[in-house]
């Protein structure tokens, strides 16, 4: 032992703490203290056996690989000023210093040798693979300037942003506000708006925060912890709340992870979910297991009473009597039918779930509610549970999101747009709870419109939609896409089809603010370009993100700043007034004034928590990243509404709801949605039992069982929550048909950004088809590795089987997370096959040319590749499927599966894209249009929730978009 040691374990000794003797002095389970981020030792792991400390500075910053933005710790080398490592932040209250296998993946991806470090410009026609390098100021101009001749020339409706992963909370939808364009486009609808759209309907916000940890029943209806939004801070508190006794019910046809961990596993006929929650409530409202109070008080059954049942007095007592008639045909017979389940299965769940009482957390994101027509009734059923029970916004039960949130308010707020943009928002889906983004190849075919600049942002539409091959057709045409900027870390399939591919920053090398629902608490986490943090703590100035990241590599705050002024030079557009600093009128906002500002200003108790250390709020989130404004906010919707809001209102008996002139609004910017009368009046609180309460912002302010809007705007028939028959119904499958169930994630995997995480590629990378034994010998003693053809509406796709009890007999599964490819030598080589692409006319076919092999790269890892089977892109067989009522498009498919043809391949795809267009035009045929049904004159009720929702009068249908 020498001298130094031997004087900590002395230290150690004397404080009456046990010695550890690494370099660290600290338990290898213990994070390291906080009070030693700036000089952190370790033993070099490489070095073994020699004893050889390495030095680090800790600079938090915040995962970019999923929504749950956990909190990492980049191990910064004092040495060279590289990063070394990434481990999880202790200090960032949603995921607790722990993340999945894909956080500290983010080294892969900084040291990815195939990534994209400079700006490059297309050489040759879209597509070809040609290309030349070139600088930011070029593309920039050239950018700025089609952009800026677009708004002069009034078509702002041209410009379209598109994004994948957001992991920001609003910045770009401001550039775009500040711009006057209504062209946010987002992947939702492709992702979670069924999911969004129940909870909507009966909250008025779209996603449930459920509070796992203190629940006594968890009831997850989809993989979940894979497949469902925040993976790692809901793993932990779930698995928190089986440790203090909770049962665990995973409704999943499929053997998940979660599922493998539940007290009840209940695989569903695929589409038949609704009815087994159905029969649910219908045992909790017969055996009288509701909370009789919560119901009266909260829910709007006398605006139902009043709506449905004209005749009847509208008491309580009555509505109690309709409850009971409502759901009694949801016998657990009915359901068996349905589902498949046993109904003495059913109705033993059916009793674990009343037993919970208001301590039931549920959850429900992709899954059914993405893969059904009427899949929005999933989640609407799903919480209905929680609101028979009363478990709404208790300990143990199931938060609106935006109580579990915090939004602060940025430095300037321009005005929303004036115009309508038709391209997202078709007049066809007016209660699409997101862009009908997956729809736009078929809505520039059909002429409704066409875009000067599209960007593609941290998204690959060409791979992860459904009908890929529309796509290219797309953007094999300048006259509908003039140019299309792909704002990407790294290659992908969409990208090959761009003019320009712009390198942006992973999560360790680019500024981000966000809040997600994690739990019941409110925190703000802080991205931030590690090395540039690292550096100012060495006391040097960085105020060019480019300068400290690999290559020419941005960040797109500092991009989208310098693309503002570039598109409003001297002001005159009125744009660069929004992207200017406050300190030094005249110049460029720069992010550390920008970030500055909202931390100083906008997060209550961050400027005093900062100033017990010593530090400005700025230095306490580069130092710390992550910030929790409070614990336990409980019932938000019982807040009584403060006398002076109420003096400045107007009542309104009818509905015993308040509302007044000034948005209801405090520091934090959560999309309060409430609904305006003609005079732009938002209401803002309820009557219930003589006092004023804030309530919910729904039309009511009430828990919407009857939701007014669906039965005004044409859907009176799914006012309520029901069970509506899935596109995927055993009737309309046909002799030997099959559901293949195309929505599941691999928990090692990101979407598109994974392709070069080499630790995940070794970990997953390829998706063989679920095959139950009992289909595996029907279809002729098909064994584990077998080819099969899966036919669907336009097509067919080969993989390999792998046969597997964890899946329901009469369905299929196949993960949409693998299938990458590349045309030629640009792309990720680790995950990605080298494809032939034929195409004549409206046919596509798709051919592997080599999987993926060993080579030489900077890395020396990539010598190592043991795998060479990279799976099969299954979406390019699938046309589009939008929900007539959410948007959401209908992942499931009806498909007929056989052993492979004489010369099928593995990955072999065929498409014939009319008959894509022919499944589109059906579909469209199912919706209640606007222009139609709206019942006043708009293109889509007001109060619902909208990215970047331009102003009142633009939802007018007499205003031309
Ligand atoms: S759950 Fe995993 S991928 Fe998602 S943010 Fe956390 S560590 Fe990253």
């Amino acid at each position: 032992m020498n001298a130094r040691v031997g004087a900590a374990k002395r230290d150690a000794e004397a404080r009456g703490e046990t010695f550890y003797p690494g370099a660290s002095r600290i338990h290898l389970a213990a994070f390291p203290p906080k009070e030693r981020w700036d000089d952190w030792v370790e033993l070099d792991s490489r070095s073994w056996p020699k004893r050889s400390e390495r030095r680090y500075m800790l600079v938090p910053t915040t995962c970019f690989n999923c929504e749950s933005a956990c909190g990492l710790l980049a191990y910064v080398d004092r040495d060279t000023l590289g990063v070394r490592k990434f481990e999880g932040n202790p200090e960032h209250p949603g995921s607790r210093g722990r993340n999945c296998a894909k956080g500290p993946a983010t080294i892969n991806q900084v040291t990815d040798p195939d990534r994209v470090l400079y700006p490059l410009k297309r050489a040759g026609a879209r597509g070809m693979g040609k290309w030349v390098r070139c600088s930011w100021d070029e593309a920039l101009d050239d950018i700025a300037a089609r952009i800026r001749r677009a708004i002069v020339e009034e078509r702002e409706n041209e410009i379209m942003y598109h994004v994948g992963r957001p992991g920001e909370d609003g910045f770009t939808e401001r550039v775009l506000a500040a711009w006057g364009v209504d062209g946010h486009n987002s992947h939702t609808n492709i992702c979670s708006s069924g999911g969004r759209f129940g909870y909507a309907a009966w909250m008025g916000y779209d996603r449930p925060s459920p509070d796992h940890a203190n629940a006594s029943v968890i009831l997850l209806v989809s993989s979940h912890l894979e497949s469902g939004h925040y993976f790692n801070p809901h793993a932990q508190r779930v698995i928190e709340g089986k440790e203090k006794g909770a049962r665990l019910i995973v409704v999943d046809v499929r053997l998940s992870n979660t599922a493998s961990k539940a007290d009840y596993w209940l695989p569903p006929v695929p589409g038949s979910e609704a009815a087994l929650l159905l029969a649910i409530a219908n045992h909790i409202v017969a055996t009288k297991h509701y909370d009789r109070e919560f119901v009266r008080r909260w829910w709007n059954w006398d605006e139902y009473l009043r709506a449905q049942h004209v005749a009847t007095a509208p008491s309580f007592e009555a509505f109690e009597d309709e409850l009971a008639r409502l759901y009694a045909s949801y016998t657990f017979e009915y359901a068996e039918r349905e589902t498949g389940i046993p109904a003495a299965t059913l109705r033993e769940v059916a009793e674990v779930v009343a037993s919970a009482g208001t301590r039931l957390s549920t959850h429900t994101w992709r899954s059914a509610a993405a893969g059904n027509l009427g899949g929005w009734q999933v989640s609407r059923c799903l919480f209905l549970l929680n609101a028979l029970l009363g478990a709404v916004a208790t300990e143990g039960g199931v938060f609106p999101n935006a109580w579990n949130k915090f939004v602060p308010r940025p430095i300037y707020e321009p005005p929303h747009p004036e115009h309508w943009n038709e391209l997202t928002w078709p007049q066809e889906y007016p209660l699409a709870l997101n862009e009908m983004s997956f729809l736009l190849p078929h809505l520039l075919e059909d002429g409704r419109g066409k875009l000067e600049v599209y960007f593609s942002r941290v998204y690959n539409p060409v791979w992860t939609n459904p009908n890929g091959f529309a796509w290219i057709e797309m953007f094999a045409h300048p006259s509908k896409v003039g140019l299309h900027v792909a704002l990407t870390p790294t290659w992908s399939e969409t990208a090959f089809f761009a003019d320009y591919v712009l390198p942006m920053g992973h999560g360790s090398e680019r500024h981000d603010l966000h809040s997600y629902e994690t739990h019941d608490a409110q925190w703000v986490g802080f991205r931030q370009p590690v090395l540039r943090a690292a550096r100012e703590r060495l006391g040097e100035r960085v105020n060019d993100t480019r300068a400290v990241n690999p290559g020419e590599v941005w960040e797109e705050n500092e991009f989208w700043i310098e693309l503002s002024w570039r598109v409003d030079p001297d002001g005159a557009l009125g744009i660069r007034k929004y992207f200017e600093s406050k300190e030094r009128p005249g110049t460029k906002l720069g992010v550390d004034e920008y970030y500055a500002y909202i931390f100083e200003h906008s997060i209550p108790g961050l400027p005093e928590r900062a100033a017990a250390e010593g530090l400005t709020p700025l230095a306490y989130m580069r130092r710390y990243g992550a910030f929790e404004i409070e614990k336990k906010i409980g019932e938000l919707h019982e807040a009584p509404v403060p006398s002076a809001e109420l003096a400045e209102s107007t009542y309104d008996e009818r509905r015993r709801a308040f509302s007044a002139a000034p948005p209801v609004r405090g520091p934090n910017i959560v999309p309060q949605p409430s609904p305006r009368d003609a005079e732009g009046r938002r209401s803002i609180g309820i009557q219930i039992d003589g006092t004023t309460l804030r309530g919910f912002p729904t039309p009511s302010r009430k828990l919407e069982f009857y939701s007014s809007t669906l039965a005004e705007w044409g859907w009176p028939e799914y006012a309520i929550p029901e069970y509506i028959p899935s596109h995927v119904h055993p009737s309309k499958l046909g002799e030997g048909g099959m559901v293949l169930v195309a929505t599941f994630r691999l928990p090692t995997q990101i979407h598109t950004r994974s392709a070069n995480a080499k630790w995940l590629d070794e970990i997953a990378h390829t998706n063989p088809l679920w095959v139950n034994p009992v289909d595996a010998k029907r279809l002729g003693d098909v064994t584990t590795g077998d080819l099969l053809r899966v036919k669907t509406e336009t097509g067919y796709f080969v993989l390999r089987a792998w046969v597997t009890e964890g899946i329901r007999p009469g369905v299929v599964a196949c993960s949409h997370h693998m299938g990458r490819w590349r045309l030629d030598a640009n792309g990720h080589r680790l995950m990605s096959a080298v494809v032939r692409l034929e195409h004549e006319g409206d046919q596509w076919d798709m051919h592997h040319v080599a999987g993926v092999s060993p080579f030489e790269s900077t890395d020396p890892d990539t010598k190592r590749i043991w795998w060479s089977d990279v799976g099969v892109h299954q979406n390019l067989t699938f046309a589009v499927h939008p929900d007539p009522i959410s948007g959401m498009h209908c992942w499931h498919q009806a498909v007929t599966v056989t052993r492979a043809h004489d010369g099928d391949l593995n990955g072999d795809i065929s498409v014939d894209t009319e008959k894509a267009r022919a499944v589109y035009r059906r579909w469209l045929q199912l919706t209640r249009p606007a222009r139609e049904h709206s019942p006043d004159g708009t293109r889509r009720p007001y109060w619902m929730l909208r990215p970047l929702k331009p102003l009142p009068d633009a939802f007018k249908l007499s205003t031309v978009s």
